[in-house]
């Protein structure tokens, strides 16, 4: 039989690398998905470890019940490096033919993704869902978790802000987001925060001390600086020591989120992005495509080559070489560069609102 042609009878789900809310639900919706369509769900537990070790469950339709709610995954996530050797690619796929799955949906960020290209071009059809509290998968304008992040971001942060009013505080948070600062600076203007330091921008720290030093003349009691995690290992405490020493009437503190970013219950956003792209994932696999991700592009649902969707990841993070991008093909080129330009200027106008509002 044609392979494109294939009848999908089973599918694996997966969720992979770092843990993201709203996985659940993305599971949730691949299993119902997969099961309105006659095609039985195989949960592979703990990311690629598990196809590895044949830790596999069947999902129906009730297994997934009371998921939609809760943060964190019920697959379990795992870092597996064994997946990346030709061994541990190889036991994978014979865990595929005991199980007699027929394609896979791999939910996770951009090293899940180079994984479920690998299974593809073994014959394993396997597609991606963007599930990443950072949203730094190039390709997407969103990624599920992100929103619950950040709103937890404002949760924590709101609470800082009331005692650091009472006590005429700084407060300096560092929040996660290691390749993009997107947490910090979208979740930087929803608290109100005085300054945002991202590595995508350049970040003046006298300017940032100036600007506290002006607005505390104006009878401003309380600052909050939001530091994104990509600034380096003790960026964000160097700069709340600075500012103590340049403001040493002002009591400043440092505050790391952490964790607590990554847990809690999807927000209504999370729930329905996951929800739609897990119904996307699965519709794909039935329309016998693969080596795919589900993404948002101007606020709709679509689905992009990965290894296109990879490629302007690196060279929006400058990981590609100019003789590399000279490889691609010119519409390639043309598609890449077009989106590159508008995500930078969309993260700059961002800081120039941020800037704008912290008088
Ligand atoms: P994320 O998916 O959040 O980016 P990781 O980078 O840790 O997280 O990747 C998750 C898993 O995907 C890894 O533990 C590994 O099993 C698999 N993976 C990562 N990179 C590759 C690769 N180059 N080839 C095959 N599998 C990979």
């Amino acid at each position: 039989m044609d392979e494109i042609n294939k009848k999908i009878r089973r599918i694996g789900v997966l969720t992979s690398g770092g843990d993201a809310p709203g996985m659940n639900a993305a599971v949730r919706a691949v299993t119902r998905m997969a099961i309105s369509n006659g095609i039985r769900v195989m949960g592979i537990l703990k990311g690629y470890r598990g196809l590895i070790d044949g830790e596999i469950v069947e999902y129906d339709a009730r297994a997934v019940s009371n998921i939609l709610t809760l943060g964190g995954t019920v697959l379990y996530s795992d870092r597996c490096d064994e997946f990346k050797t030709e061994k541990g690619m190889k036991k994978a796929c014979r865990t595929c033919q005991k199980y007699e799955i027929d394609g896979i949906v791999a939910i996770g960020g951009d090293g899940t993704f180079r994984g479920a290209t690998d299974l593809s071009r073994r014959g394993i059809p396997t597609i991606g869902i963007p599930g990443t509290i950072d949203n730094d998968i190039t390709a997407t304008e969103y990624s599920i978790g992100f929103d619950t992040a950040m709103n937890t971001v404002v949760a924590m942060v709101d609470r800082l802000r009331d005692t650091s009013e009472s006590h005429a505080r700084c407060s300096v948070v560092e929040v996660m987001g290691r390749d993009a600062g997107h947490i910090a600076l979208q979740g930087g203007i929803a608290v109100g925060a005085t300054g945002i330091a991202i590595k995508e921008m350049p970040f003046d720290e006298d300017e940032c001390i100036n600007r506290i030093i002006h607005a505390r003349m104006n009878r401003k009691r309380n600052f909050i600086i939001i530091v994104s995690e990509g600034m380096g290992t003790n960026y964000a405490e160097n700069f709340t020591a600075k500012i103590s020493r340049q403001i040493p009437d002002m009591e400043t503190r440092f505050a790391r989120l952490a964790h607590v970013q990554r847990g809690g219950s999807p927000t209504l956003r999370d729930r329905l992005v996951a929800t739609v792209m897990g119904n996307r994932a699965v519709e794909l696999l039935i329309e016998g495509k693969k080596n795919l991700v589900v993404c948002m592009q101007n606020s709709k649902v679509v689905d992009l080559d990965i290894e296109y969707a990879l490629n302007l990841d690196k060279r929006y993070k400058n990981k590609m070489t100019d003789e590399q991008f000279a490889a691609l093909s010119e519409s390639d080129q043309k598609s890449m560069t077009k989106f590159i330009k508008q995500k930078k200027a969309e993260i700059a106008e961002f800081y120039q609102i941020s800037k704008r509002m912290s008088i």
